[in-house]
């Protein structure tokens, strides 16, 4: 197994940030657990990666937030000491067609999505150079390489997370830290659950391999760029989508 870490993933409480915080605990690793809303959804999170012999605790913080991100990162480095993986996970929708989208869809979805990535990373940064080591991920999305209709502000903020992860890259990597951003297609979870059914549809015709994702699928692209084997790549964007694009 690679070295024991100590791993930040914010939005953790449920879908791919959940399978991710699960994913890491499995693997020995140790997890803070971020969330906003769901405290409880958290916890469970944590029992489930301490009942397998892991370490974990559950931390509640809004990403948009300059100061809650900053306590956030504070909260990890008292409890574990230091921060080696950050996965920049929490991500919210507000579709609308241009026509429709109000001022304030576009600022929510922007402050969580890209504001939200860009305050975490900000706040590891002196912890992560003074390390001289660090992985840092993000998670996008396939729109924000393709661009969607109705999702101008989520795809404004997921291809803003791709240029924020590649310039970071640039900076980053002679303190020995790497960052990726990965963009997942469509993805069973409550964030896709609510859209209709013939949306769904729609996606599933542009998916070659002929189903949606599951968040493990995701899970173990994070895992992987976190481990040794990952060691040399940085600024690249891992699609997980079946083959969209
Ligand atoms: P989800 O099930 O709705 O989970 C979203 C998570 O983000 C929850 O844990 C939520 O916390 C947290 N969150 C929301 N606002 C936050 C804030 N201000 N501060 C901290 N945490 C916040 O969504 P998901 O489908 O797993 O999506 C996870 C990520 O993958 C998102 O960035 C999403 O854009 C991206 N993605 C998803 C898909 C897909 O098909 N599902 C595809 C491409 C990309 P609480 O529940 O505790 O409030």
């Amino acid at each position: 197994m690679n070295e024991q870490k100590v791993v930040i993933v914010t939005g953790a409480s449920s879908g791919i940030g959940k399978a991710i915080a699960l994913a890491f605990g499995k693997e020995g690793h140790k997890v803070i657990v971020n969330y906003l809303n769901n405290a409880e959804q958290a916890e469970e999170v944590v029992k489930e990666i301490v009942s397998k012999g892991g370490e974990a605790h559950a931390v509640q913080a809004d990403v948009s937030s300059f100061e809650a991100s900053k306590n956030l990162v504070d909260q990890a480095l008292e409890i574990f000491g230091r921060i080696d993986v950050l996965v920049n996970n929490s991500g919210i929708t507000k579709d609308q067609l241009m026509l429709r989208m109000k001022e304030e869809d576009f600022d929510n979805v922007i402050d969580v999505n890209l504001k939200g990535t860009w305050n975490m990373v900000k706040h590891v940064t002196r912890p992560m150079f003074k390390q001289k080591s660090g992985r840092i991920i993000n998670i996008s999305s396939v729109v924000g390489q393709i661009g969607n209709p109705g999702q101008a502000n989520y795809v404004a903020s997921k291809a803003g997370v791709i240029g924020l992860t590649k310039s970071i890259a640039k900076e980053f990597g002679k303190k020995n830290i790497t960052a990726n951003a990965i963009a997942p297609g469509f993805i069973k979870t409550a964030m896709t659950e609510k859209l209709d059914d013939a949306v769904k549809d729609a996606y599933l015709q542009q998916i070659p391999l002929g189903s949606f994702g599951e968040a493990e699928d995701v899970a173990n692209t994070a895992l992987f760029l976190a481990s040794d084997s990952a060691k040399y790549i940085s600024g690249q964007v891992l699609g997980v989508n079946g083959g969209m694009i």
